[in-house]
Protein backbone atom coordinates (compact mmCIF):
# COMPACT_ATOMS: atom_id res chain seq x y z
CA UNK A 1 0.00 0.00 0.00
CA UNK A 2 1.16 3.62 -1.09
CA UNK A 3 0.01 6.79 0.03
CA UNK A 4 -3.91 5.67 0.34
CA UNK A 5 -3.61 4.00 -2.89
CA UNK A 6 -4.34 -0.09 -3.05
CA UNK A 7 -2.61 -2.25 -5.32
CA UNK A 8 -4.54 -5.49 -7.23
CA UNK A 9 -3.12 -8.17 -9.12
CA UNK A 10 -4.56 -11.32 -10.59
CA UNK A 11 -1.78 -14.02 -12.70
CA UNK A 12 -1.70 -15.88 -15.33
CA UNK A 13 1.02 -18.78 -15.58
CA UNK A 14 1.23 -21.11 -18.47
CA UNK A 15 3.51 -24.16 -17.60
CA UNK A 16 4.20 -27.02 -20.03
CA UNK A 17 3.52 -30.07 -18.84
CA UNK A 18 6.16 -32.75 -18.88
CA UNK A 19 5.19 -34.93 -21.44
CA UNK A 20 7.09 -37.11 -24.05
CA UNK A 21 5.23 -36.42 -27.10
CA UNK A 22 2.50 -33.24 -28.29
CA UNK A 23 -1.16 -32.50 -26.66
CA UNK A 24 -2.42 -33.80 -30.27
CA UNK A 25 0.35 -35.49 -32.18
CA UNK A 26 3.08 -37.99 -31.87
CA UNK A 27 5.75 -35.33 -32.19
CA UNK A 28 8.51 -35.39 -29.85
CA UNK A 29 8.60 -32.06 -27.42
CA UNK A 30 12.40 -32.29 -27.05
CA UNK A 31 13.93 -29.01 -26.42
CA UNK A 32 16.69 -27.66 -28.65
CA UNK A 33 16.29 -29.96 -31.98
CA UNK A 34 16.97 -28.65 -35.31
CA UNK A 35 14.20 -25.99 -36.25
CA UNK A 36 11.09 -27.83 -37.68
CA UNK A 37 12.30 -31.45 -37.17
CA UNK A 38 9.42 -32.37 -34.33
CA UNK A 39 6.34 -31.41 -37.18
CA UNK A 40 4.06 -33.99 -38.71
CA UNK A 41 0.57 -33.08 -40.33
CA UNK A 42 -1.04 -32.42 -36.98
CA UNK A 43 1.08 -29.70 -35.67
CA UNK A 44 1.81 -28.24 -38.67
CA UNK A 45 -1.68 -27.81 -39.58
CA UNK A 46 -2.27 -29.20 -42.94
CA UNK A 47 -6.22 -29.55 -44.05
CA UNK A 48 -7.36 -33.19 -43.31
CA UNK A 49 -4.94 -33.88 -40.40
CA UNK A 50 -6.83 -34.96 -37.05
CA UNK A 51 -5.95 -34.34 -33.65
CA UNK A 52 -5.72 -37.02 -30.99
CA UNK A 53 -5.40 -36.46 -27.42
CA UNK A 54 -2.56 -37.57 -25.42
CA UNK A 55 -3.32 -39.16 -22.12
CA UNK A 56 -0.26 -38.77 -20.67
CA UNK A 57 -1.48 -34.86 -20.45
CA UNK A 58 -4.71 -35.72 -18.99
CA UNK A 59 -2.69 -37.28 -16.14
CA UNK A 60 -0.36 -34.33 -15.53
CA UNK A 61 -2.76 -32.17 -15.67
CA UNK A 62 -4.56 -33.66 -12.58
CA UNK A 63 -1.56 -34.21 -10.83
CA UNK A 64 -0.58 -29.93 -11.40
CA UNK A 65 -4.80 -29.38 -10.37
CA UNK A 66 -4.76 -31.45 -7.74
CA UNK A 67 -1.38 -30.37 -6.51
CA UNK A 68 -3.28 -26.68 -6.40
CA UNK A 69 -5.80 -27.44 -4.85
CA UNK A 70 -8.46 -27.61 -7.74
CA UNK A 71 -11.86 -29.28 -8.60
CA UNK A 72 -11.20 -31.51 -12.02
CA UNK A 73 -14.70 -31.27 -14.29
CA UNK A 74 -15.95 -34.86 -15.14
CA UNK A 75 -16.38 -33.02 -18.39
CA UNK A 76 -14.56 -30.32 -20.06
CA UNK A 77 -14.30 -29.15 -23.40
CA UNK A 78 -11.41 -28.43 -26.11
CA UNK A 79 -12.54 -24.97 -28.34
CA UNK A 80 -10.73 -23.21 -31.16
CA UNK A 81 -9.76 -19.77 -30.46
CA UNK A 82 -9.14 -18.29 -33.44
CA UNK A 83 -6.78 -15.54 -34.52
CA UNK A 84 -3.89 -15.08 -37.17
CA UNK A 85 -0.25 -14.93 -36.80
CA UNK A 86 2.41 -16.53 -38.82
CA UNK A 87 3.93 -19.03 -35.35
CA UNK A 88 -0.12 -20.87 -35.54
CA UNK A 89 -0.54 -22.35 -38.85
CA UNK A 90 -4.00 -23.57 -38.20
CA UNK A 91 -5.48 -19.63 -38.11
CA UNK A 92 -6.59 -21.32 -34.27
CA UNK A 93 -5.28 -22.44 -31.33
CA UNK A 94 -6.97 -25.39 -29.55
CA UNK A 95 -8.09 -24.15 -25.86
CA UNK A 96 -10.47 -24.54 -23.37
CA UNK A 97 -12.98 -22.01 -22.89
CA UNK A 98 -16.10 -22.31 -20.75
CA UNK A 99 -15.47 -25.19 -19.46
CA UNK A 100 -12.45 -25.91 -18.67
CA UNK A 101 -10.20 -29.10 -17.31
CA UNK A 102 -10.44 -27.61 -13.83
CA UNK A 103 -11.60 -24.89 -11.21
CA UNK A 104 -12.40 -23.29 -7.94
CA UNK A 105 -9.33 -23.84 -6.48
CA UNK A 106 -8.35 -22.56 -3.32
CA UNK A 107 -4.76 -22.42 -2.42
CA UNK A 108 -2.87 -20.97 1.39
CA UNK A 109 0.38 -20.08 0.36
CA UNK A 110 2.88 -18.52 3.01
CA UNK A 111 3.78 -15.48 2.09
CA UNK A 112 6.41 -13.01 3.67
CA UNK A 113 6.61 -9.04 4.83
CA UNK A 114 10.43 -8.06 3.02
CA UNK A 115 12.42 -5.47 4.11
CA UNK A 116 13.37 -2.68 0.89
CA UNK A 117 16.31 -5.41 0.03
CA UNK A 118 13.60 -8.53 -0.06
CA UNK A 119 14.65 -9.86 3.18
CA UNK A 120 11.59 -11.47 4.56
CA UNK A 121 10.86 -10.40 7.81
CA UNK A 122 7.35 -12.43 8.73
CA UNK A 123 5.79 -15.08 6.99
CA UNK A 124 2.02 -15.34 7.02
CA UNK A 125 -0.73 -17.65 5.16
CA UNK A 126 -2.83 -16.33 2.65
CA UNK A 127 -5.57 -17.73 0.73
CA UNK A 128 -5.66 -17.38 -3.19
CA UNK A 129 -8.93 -18.58 -5.23
CA UNK A 130 -7.53 -20.08 -8.18
CA UNK A 131 -10.07 -19.31 -10.45
CA UNK A 132 -9.23 -22.11 -13.81
CA UNK A 133 -6.79 -24.24 -14.95
CA UNK A 134 -7.48 -25.48 -18.39
CA UNK A 135 -5.55 -27.41 -21.08
CA UNK A 136 -4.14 -25.78 -24.35
CA UNK A 137 -2.05 -26.08 -27.60
CA UNK A 138 1.85 -23.66 -27.18
CA UNK A 139 2.15 -22.08 -30.55
CA UNK A 140 5.01 -22.05 -32.50
CA UNK A 141 8.51 -19.12 -32.26
CA UNK A 142 9.00 -16.52 -35.09
CA UNK A 143 12.76 -16.37 -35.19
CA UNK A 144 13.88 -13.28 -35.79
CA UNK A 145 17.75 -13.58 -34.80
CA UNK A 146 21.38 -16.16 -34.74
CA UNK A 147 20.66 -16.31 -38.83
CA UNK A 148 22.69 -14.36 -41.69
CA UNK A 149 19.71 -12.51 -43.46
CA UNK A 150 17.10 -12.06 -40.90
CA UNK A 151 17.38 -8.17 -41.78
CA UNK A 152 15.22 -9.60 -44.55
CA UNK A 153 13.29 -12.58 -43.97
CA UNK A 154 11.58 -14.01 -40.86
CA UNK A 155 11.72 -17.70 -40.16
CA UNK A 156 8.95 -19.85 -38.37
CA UNK A 157 10.33 -22.57 -35.97
CA UNK A 158 7.19 -25.12 -35.03
CA UNK A 159 9.08 -27.29 -32.85
CA UNK A 160 7.20 -26.12 -30.00
CA UNK A 161 3.66 -25.57 -31.69
CA UNK A 162 1.13 -28.50 -30.09
CA UNK A 163 3.53 -28.86 -27.15
CA UNK A 164 0.95 -28.45 -24.17
CA UNK A 165 0.40 -25.88 -21.72
CA UNK A 166 -1.73 -26.18 -18.32
CA UNK A 167 -2.65 -22.23 -18.14
CA UNK A 168 -3.66 -21.26 -14.80
CA UNK A 169 -5.39 -18.06 -13.74
CA UNK A 170 -6.52 -16.42 -10.32
CA UNK A 171 -8.87 -14.14 -9.01
CA UNK A 172 -6.81 -10.73 -8.45
CA UNK A 173 -6.37 -11.34 -5.15
CA UNK A 174 -2.66 -10.39 -4.97
CA UNK A 175 -2.36 -6.91 -2.65
CA UNK A 176 1.77 -6.54 -3.10
CA UNK A 177 4.32 -7.69 -5.69
CA UNK A 178 5.93 -10.06 -2.88
CA UNK A 179 2.82 -11.63 -2.33
CA UNK A 180 3.20 -12.29 -6.43
CA UNK A 181 6.27 -13.88 -6.14
CA UNK A 182 5.61 -15.78 -3.18
CA UNK A 183 2.87 -17.49 -5.37
CA UNK A 184 4.65 -17.95 -8.44
CA UNK A 185 7.63 -19.94 -6.31
CA UNK A 186 4.86 -21.86 -4.70
CA UNK A 187 2.92 -22.82 -7.80
CA UNK A 188 6.54 -23.61 -9.59
CA UNK A 189 7.58 -26.37 -6.97
CA UNK A 190 4.32 -27.74 -6.45
CA UNK A 191 4.42 -28.14 -9.99
CA UNK A 192 7.69 -29.38 -9.88
CA UNK A 193 7.22 -32.08 -6.96
CA UNK A 194 4.24 -33.94 -8.50
CA UNK A 195 6.38 -34.24 -11.70
CA UNK A 196 3.46 -32.18 -13.97
CA UNK A 197 6.10 -29.87 -15.32
CA UNK A 198 10.05 -28.48 -14.85
CA UNK A 199 8.43 -25.07 -14.31
CA UNK A 200 12.04 -23.79 -15.38
CA UNK A 201 11.24 -19.99 -16.20
CA UNK A 202 14.59 -19.53 -17.87
CA UNK A 203 14.01 -22.28 -19.89
CA UNK A 204 10.67 -21.09 -21.02
CA UNK A 205 8.48 -23.69 -19.40
CA UNK A 206 6.85 -21.57 -17.07
CA UNK A 207 5.67 -18.50 -18.40
CA UNK A 208 4.00 -15.40 -16.61
CA UNK A 209 1.44 -12.56 -16.73
CA UNK A 210 0.57 -9.94 -14.39
CA UNK A 211 -2.58 -8.14 -14.42
CA UNK A 212 -2.16 -4.75 -12.35
CA UNK A 213 -4.43 -1.75 -11.51
CA UNK A 214 -4.74 0.21 -8.62
CA UNK A 215 -7.68 1.97 -7.09
CA UNK A 216 -7.73 4.27 -4.03
CA UNK A 217 -8.14 2.43 -0.47
CA UNK A 218 -11.96 2.54 -0.13
CA UNK A 219 -13.04 2.37 -4.00
CA UNK A 220 -15.28 -0.48 -4.65
CA UNK A 221 -14.63 -0.46 -8.35
CA UNK A 222 -11.15 -1.88 -9.96
CA UNK A 223 -9.22 0.57 -11.60
CA UNK A 224 -7.93 0.32 -15.73
CA UNK A 225 -5.99 -2.86 -15.37
CA UNK A 226 -2.93 -3.58 -17.79
CA UNK A 227 -1.37 -6.78 -18.71
CA UNK A 228 2.49 -7.27 -17.83
CA UNK A 229 4.25 -9.70 -20.51
CA UNK A 230 7.98 -10.69 -21.23
CA UNK A 231 8.75 -11.40 -17.27
CA UNK A 232 11.35 -14.21 -17.62
CA UNK A 233 11.87 -14.70 -13.81
CA UNK A 234 10.16 -14.62 -10.83
CA UNK A 235 12.39 -11.77 -9.12
CA UNK A 236 11.83 -10.20 -12.71
CA UNK A 237 8.05 -10.24 -12.56
CA UNK A 238 7.79 -8.66 -8.73
CA UNK A 239 10.36 -5.55 -10.16
CA UNK A 240 7.99 -5.16 -13.14
CA UNK A 241 5.33 -5.17 -10.88
CA UNK A 242 6.54 -2.79 -8.64
CA UNK A 243 7.48 -0.34 -11.39
CA UNK A 244 3.74 -0.73 -12.87
CA UNK A 245 2.30 0.12 -9.78
CA UNK A 246 4.39 3.33 -9.35
CA UNK A 247 4.03 4.38 -12.92
CA UNK A 248 0.15 3.81 -12.60
CA UNK A 249 -0.31 5.89 -9.42
CA UNK A 250 1.91 8.90 -11.04
CA UNK A 251 -0.08 8.63 -13.60
CA UNK A 252 -3.17 9.39 -11.71
CA UNK A 253 -2.13 11.51 -9.72
CA UNK A 254 -0.96 14.21 -11.97
CA UNK A 255 -4.28 13.96 -13.33
CA UNK A 256 -3.72 11.78 -15.99
CA UNK A 257 -6.16 8.59 -16.77
CA UNK A 258 -4.57 5.01 -18.07
CA UNK A 259 -5.38 3.07 -20.95
CA UNK A 260 -6.06 -0.67 -20.82
CA UNK A 261 -3.21 -2.18 -22.81
CA UNK A 262 -0.41 -4.97 -22.75
CA UNK A 263 3.41 -3.52 -21.56
CA UNK A 264 6.34 -5.39 -21.60
CA UNK A 265 8.81 -5.30 -19.05
CA UNK A 266 12.46 -4.18 -19.80
CA UNK A 267 14.58 -5.69 -17.23
CA UNK A 268 17.46 -3.73 -18.33
CA UNK A 269 16.26 -0.30 -18.65
CA UNK A 270 13.63 -1.70 -15.24
CA UNK A 271 10.94 0.14 -17.01
CA UNK A 272 7.41 -1.21 -18.93
CA UNK A 273 6.77 -0.34 -22.42
CA UNK A 274 3.54 -0.63 -24.00
CA UNK A 275 3.29 -3.40 -26.63
CA UNK A 276 0.05 -3.04 -27.82
CA UNK A 277 -3.19 -0.82 -26.87
CA UNK A 278 -6.57 -3.53 -25.97
CA UNK A 279 -8.63 -1.00 -26.06
CA UNK A 280 -11.02 -3.31 -28.16
CA UNK A 281 -11.15 -6.63 -26.45
CA UNK A 282 -10.32 -9.07 -28.94
CA UNK A 283 -13.44 -11.51 -30.05
CA UNK A 284 -11.51 -15.04 -30.64
CA UNK A 285 -15.17 -16.49 -31.94
CA UNK A 286 -13.98 -19.59 -29.71
CA UNK A 287 -17.01 -22.44 -31.03
CA UNK A 288 -16.52 -26.33 -29.54
CA UNK A 289 -13.23 -28.06 -31.86
CA UNK A 290 -15.59 -30.11 -34.02
CA UNK A 291 -12.74 -32.27 -34.16
CA UNK A 292 -12.10 -33.86 -30.22
CA UNK A 293 -14.91 -35.12 -28.45
CA UNK A 294 -15.67 -33.90 -24.78
CA UNK A 295 -12.99 -35.31 -21.99
CA UNK A 296 -14.61 -37.08 -19.78
CA UNK A 297 -12.79 -37.90 -16.56
CA UNK A 298 -13.96 -40.63 -14.02
CA UNK A 299 -13.86 -40.30 -10.40
CA UNK A 300 -11.74 -43.67 -10.52
CA UNK A 301 -9.24 -42.13 -12.64
CA UNK A 302 -8.68 -38.97 -10.16
CA UNK A 303 -8.45 -41.37 -7.26
CA UNK A 304 -5.94 -43.01 -9.35
CA UNK A 305 -4.20 -40.26 -10.12
CA UNK A 306 -4.28 -39.16 -6.51
CA UNK A 307 -3.65 -42.34 -4.51
CA UNK A 308 -0.15 -42.02 -6.66
CA UNK A 309 0.45 -38.37 -6.05
CA UNK A 310 3.53 -38.24 -3.28
CA UNK A 311 3.06 -36.11 0.01
CA UNK A 312 2.92 -32.26 -0.81
CA UNK A 313 5.10 -29.75 0.00
CA UNK A 314 2.97 -28.49 3.10
CA UNK A 315 1.69 -31.47 4.54
CA UNK A 316 5.61 -32.50 4.22
CA UNK A 317 6.84 -29.50 6.25
CA UNK A 318 4.15 -29.95 8.60
CA UNK A 319 4.84 -32.85 9.44
CA UNK A 320 8.76 -31.87 9.76
CA UNK A 321 7.92 -29.53 12.06
CA UNK A 322 5.44 -32.61 14.24
CA UNK A 323 7.84 -35.75 13.66
CA UNK A 324 11.64 -34.05 13.88
CA UNK A 325 11.12 -31.05 16.08
CA UNK A 326 12.24 -28.73 13.21
CA UNK A 327 11.74 -25.15 13.52
CA UNK A 328 9.41 -23.59 10.69
CA UNK A 329 12.47 -21.89 8.95
CA UNK A 330 14.13 -25.73 8.93
CA UNK A 331 11.06 -27.33 7.79
CA UNK A 332 10.78 -24.83 5.14
CA UNK A 333 14.02 -24.65 4.07
CA UNK A 334 14.57 -28.80 3.34
CA UNK A 335 10.75 -28.71 1.57
CA UNK A 336 11.35 -26.03 -0.79
CA UNK A 337 12.79 -29.01 -3.49
CA UNK A 338 11.48 -32.61 -2.83
CA UNK A 339 15.21 -34.01 -3.39
CA UNK A 340 15.97 -32.42 -0.37
CA UNK A 341 12.79 -33.56 1.72
CA UNK A 342 14.09 -36.98 0.70
CA UNK A 343 17.74 -36.59 1.58
CA UNK A 344 16.82 -34.76 5.42
CA UNK A 345 14.58 -37.75 5.88
CA UNK A 346 16.65 -40.09 5.03
CA UNK A 347 19.57 -38.54 6.98
CA UNK A 348 17.64 -38.27 9.73
CA UNK A 349 16.52 -41.90 9.82
CA UNK A 350 19.94 -43.42 9.30
CA UNK A 351 21.78 -40.67 11.97
CA UNK A 352 19.19 -41.61 14.81
CA UNK A 353 19.15 -38.24 16.04
CA UNK A 354 16.95 -35.99 13.40
CA UNK A 355 17.70 -32.48 14.93
CA UNK A 356 21.90 -33.12 14.59
CA UNK A 357 21.09 -34.33 11.22
CA UNK A 358 19.32 -31.20 10.53
CA UNK A 359 21.89 -28.72 11.64
CA UNK A 360 24.70 -30.80 9.43
CA UNK A 361 22.36 -30.79 6.59
CA UNK A 362 21.98 -26.97 6.77
CA UNK A 363 24.99 -25.64 8.31
CA UNK A 364 27.84 -28.04 6.81
CA UNK A 365 26.14 -29.99 3.70
CA UNK A 366 24.28 -26.92 1.75
CA UNK A 367 27.33 -24.74 2.07
CA UNK A 368 29.35 -27.41 0.66
CA UNK A 369 26.34 -28.23 -2.32
CA UNK A 370 26.26 -24.00 -2.82
CA UNK A 371 29.95 -23.99 -3.28
CA UNK A 372 30.18 -26.92 -5.76
CA UNK A 373 26.68 -25.48 -7.32
CA UNK A 374 24.80 -28.74 -6.75
CA UNK A 375 21.56 -29.70 -5.65
CA UNK A 376 21.07 -32.18 -2.97
CA UNK A 377 19.62 -34.94 -5.76
CA UNK A 378 23.11 -34.85 -7.22
CA UNK A 379 25.47 -34.81 -3.97
CA UNK A 380 28.11 -36.87 -3.63
CA UNK A 381 27.56 -37.71 -0.41
CA UNK A 382 24.21 -39.84 0.26
CA UNK A 383 21.71 -39.29 2.38
CA UNK A 384 22.45 -42.11 4.27
CA UNK A 385 26.39 -41.62 4.31
CA UNK A 386 25.62 -38.50 6.40
CA UNK A 387 23.50 -39.74 8.40
CA UNK A 388 25.82 -42.29 9.79
CA UNK A 389 28.47 -39.91 9.80
CA UNK A 390 26.37 -37.89 12.34
CA UNK A 391 26.10 -41.37 14.17
CA UNK A 392 29.14 -42.13 14.69
CA UNK A 393 29.76 -37.99 15.64
CA UNK A 394 26.30 -38.32 18.46
CA UNK A 395 28.12 -41.38 19.96
CA UNK A 396 31.50 -39.83 19.82
CA UNK A 397 33.30 -42.19 18.30
CA UNK A 398 34.76 -38.83 16.14
CA UNK A 399 34.45 -35.61 17.63
CA UNK A 400 32.36 -32.76 15.80
CA UNK A 401 35.72 -31.02 14.91
CA UNK A 402 37.07 -34.43 12.97
CA UNK A 403 33.48 -34.60 11.35
CA UNK A 404 33.51 -31.82 9.52
CA UNK A 405 36.81 -32.65 8.31
CA UNK A 406 35.17 -35.79 7.44
CA UNK A 407 32.67 -34.15 5.65
CA UNK A 408 34.54 -32.28 3.56
CA UNK A 409 36.74 -35.07 2.52
CA UNK A 410 33.71 -37.05 2.13
CA UNK A 411 32.50 -34.19 -0.53
CA UNK A 412 35.74 -34.38 -2.51
CA UNK A 413 36.46 -38.34 -2.96
CA UNK A 414 32.84 -39.40 -2.59
CA UNK A 415 34.40 -42.40 0.34
CA UNK A 416 32.11 -43.50 3.16
CA UNK A 417 32.78 -41.92 6.65
CA UNK A 418 33.59 -45.04 8.27
CA UNK A 419 36.53 -45.60 5.45
CA UNK A 420 37.72 -42.06 5.73
CA UNK A 421 37.85 -42.44 9.57
CA UNK A 422 39.53 -45.49 9.14
CA UNK A 423 42.03 -44.64 6.83
CA UNK A 424 43.20 -41.99 9.00
CA UNK A 425 42.89 -43.24 12.06
CA UNK A 426 40.94 -40.95 12.97
CA UNK A 427 38.99 -42.68 15.87
CA UNK A 428 38.34 -40.23 19.05
CA UNK A 429 39.53 -41.41 22.48
CA UNK A 430 36.47 -41.50 25.03
CA UNK A 431 38.53 -44.44 27.58
CA UNK A 432 39.04 -42.52 30.81
CA UNK A 433 41.76 -44.40 32.00
CA UNK A 434 43.67 -43.37 28.87
CA UNK A 435 43.12 -40.12 28.81
CA UNK A 436 43.95 -40.19 32.74
CA UNK A 437 47.16 -41.16 31.93
CA UNK A 438 47.43 -38.41 29.47
CA UNK A 439 46.49 -36.15 31.81
CA UNK A 440 49.24 -37.27 34.61
CA UNK A 441 52.21 -37.16 32.02
CA UNK A 442 50.98 -33.74 30.99
CA UNK A 443 50.97 -32.11 34.76
CA UNK A 444 53.89 -33.89 35.74
CA UNK A 445 55.97 -32.42 32.87
CA UNK A 446 54.39 -28.68 33.67
CA UNK A 447 54.94 -28.55 38.36
CA UNK A 448 54.99 -24.47 37.59
CA UNK A 449 51.88 -24.34 35.81
CA UNK A 450 50.27 -26.62 38.03
CA UNK A 451 51.52 -24.54 40.89
CA UNK A 452 49.89 -21.53 39.41
CA UNK A 453 46.49 -22.46 38.45
CA UNK A 454 46.32 -23.67 42.18
CA UNK A 455 46.69 -20.66 43.35
CA UNK A 456 44.24 -18.73 41.88
CA UNK A 457 45.81 -18.32 38.05
CA UNK A 458 42.58 -20.09 36.79
CA UNK A 459 42.81 -18.88 33.10
CA UNK A 460 45.76 -21.60 32.57
CA UNK A 461 43.20 -24.36 32.36
CA UNK A 462 42.94 -23.90 28.51
CA UNK A 463 47.00 -24.25 28.72
CA UNK A 464 46.30 -27.60 30.21
CA UNK A 465 43.44 -29.15 27.66
CA UNK A 466 45.69 -27.50 24.58
CA UNK A 467 48.66 -30.14 26.24
CA UNK A 468 46.41 -32.72 26.73
CA UNK A 469 44.93 -32.64 23.50
CA UNK A 470 47.71 -32.40 21.58
CA UNK A 471 49.43 -35.37 23.76
CA UNK A 472 46.75 -37.45 22.30
CA UNK A 473 47.26 -36.01 18.50
CA UNK A 474 43.90 -34.53 18.52
CA UNK A 475 41.80 -38.09 19.25
CA UNK A 476 40.85 -37.32 23.11
CA UNK A 477 37.12 -36.56 23.53
CA UNK A 478 37.22 -33.18 24.87
CA UNK A 479 34.07 -33.07 26.61
CA UNK A 480 35.94 -36.03 28.92
CA UNK A 481 39.05 -34.40 29.29
CA UNK A 482 37.65 -31.49 30.39
CA UNK A 483 35.89 -33.23 32.87
CA UNK A 484 38.96 -35.19 34.22
CA UNK A 485 41.11 -32.30 34.00
CA UNK A 486 39.04 -29.94 36.72
CA UNK A 487 38.63 -33.45 38.84
CA UNK A 488 42.46 -33.94 38.74
CA UNK A 489 43.52 -30.10 39.30
CA UNK A 490 40.75 -29.45 42.14
CA UNK A 491 41.16 -32.58 43.85
ZN1 LIG B 1 3.16 -33.32 -34.80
Amino acid sequence: MQNGWETIIGLEIHAQLNTGSKIFCGCSTRFGDEPNQNTCPVCLGLPGALPVLNRQVIELAARAALALGLQINSSSIFARKNYFYPDLPKGYQISQYDQPFSANGVLEIMTALRDDAGRPLEWRPKKIMITRLHLEEDAGKNVHEGLPDVDRFSYIDLNRAGTPLAEIVTEPDFRTSWEAYDYVNHVRRALQWVGASEADMEKGNLRCEANVSVRRIGDKNFGTKVELKNLNSVRFMQRGIEFEVARQIGVLESGGSLRQETRLWDERAMETRVMRSKEEAHDYRYFPEPDLPPLIVSREFVDEVLASMPELPDARRQRFMQQYDLSFADASQFTSERSLADYFETAAETSGNPKVAANWIRSELLRELEAAGMAASSSPVAAKELGLLVRMIDEEKISGKQGKDVLVEMFKSGKSAAAIVEEQGLVQVSDTAEIDGLIDQVLAGNPKQVEGYRSGKETLFGFFVGQVMKASAGKANPKIVNERLRQKLTG
